[in-house]
């Protein structure tokens, strides 16, 4: 499972793990791997992520019946995001910092009502 969760000493925080070699992705070096041979019936292909190109090969060579496509990372995530998601960043970080605020409110609340 690429997309995880991962313990820093901030707390958890998202992250891409690579799934051959299990260590953390970056956007300069990772990559998107799928299956260009899917049958038509299915109309989408899971994805691999690879940290590197070497991790790329190693996973693609356990499946050799099957070709695959590579795009990066940084590529799959913005188009992912801002394409066929259409999510609004801004908007986004505007409703969790107000989501926040209003947590941090409540707990006031209740600490000086106790
Ligand atoms: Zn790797």
């Amino acid at each position: 499972m690429p997309f995880a969760m991962e313990l820093q000493p901030e707390g958890f925080v998202p992250a891409v793990r690579c799934d051959h070699c299990g260590e953390s992705v970056t956007a300069e070096t990772g990559l998107v791997l799928w299956s260009i041979d899917v049958p038509a019936s299915l109309s989408a292909a899971p994805i691999l992520v690879a940290c590197d190109q070497d991790c790329a090969d190693a996973l693609a060579a356990r499946y050799p019946e099957s070709r695959f496509a590579l795009l990066a990372l940084d590529t799959y995530l913005v188009t992912l995001v801002e394409d066929s998601l259409s999510i609004d960043a801004d908007a986004v970080r505007q409703r969790d910092a107000l989501a926040w605020a209003i947590e941090q409110t409540r707990d006031e609340v209740d600490q000086a009502l106790e």
